[in-house]
């Protein structure tokens, strides 16, 4: 992981929002910045003006965690469902970090990037498999030009 001292002075990064876990990221923050916005939760998630360093794979696995789906819109959150994705998005990095799988800052994601932090992908790249909360096939649809992946039966 880079030092978040060497981003600051990085140009490239002077519009960027902030780094989800310094300090950790809190529901009602996630509600200030969602604040009079519809778009769909996991690309509000993915939008680095806000929140740097949730790609694809960790917003998808957090949406999980979370049992929120992917296209539900952020008007549609309450306060304790922002707790709860706060809380499940600083788990999945902390996770990937001590796995030693992608780095916050790899904006990329997909084959090849996902290093170690792939074995313990709860639903990314498993279209068809059980859902390992509930056992329900997990689905893959395609939001914004990303694959979205999500169990059916667990996440509203
Ligand atoms: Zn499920």
């Amino acid at each position: 992981m880079r030092a978040t001292a060497e981003l600051d002075h990085d140009p490239h990064f002077a519009h960027l929002g902030r780094e989800p876990l310094e300090p950790p990221l809190t529901g009602g923050e996630l509600a200030r910045l969602a604040a009079g916005r519809r778009a769909p939760i996991k690309s509000f998630l993915m939008d680095a003006r806000r929140i740097v360093g949730i790609g694809n794979i960790y917003a998808s696995e957090a949406l999980f965690r979370a049992r929120v789906r992917p296209d539900r819109a952020v008007d549609r959150i309450g306060r304790t469902t922002w707790e709860r994705l706060a809380d499940a998005v600083v788990a999945v990095l902390e996770q990937a970090i001590a796995e030693g799988g992608t780095t916050l800052n790899d904006f990329r994601d997909g084959a090849g990037k996902a290093g170690l932090f792939q074995v313990s992908l709860a639903v990314y790249g498993r279209d068809g498999e059980p859902c390992p909360r509930c056992g329900a096939r997990i689905r893959r649809f395609v939001q914004a030009g990303r694959s979205s992946f999500y169990c059916l039966r667990c996440q509203r």
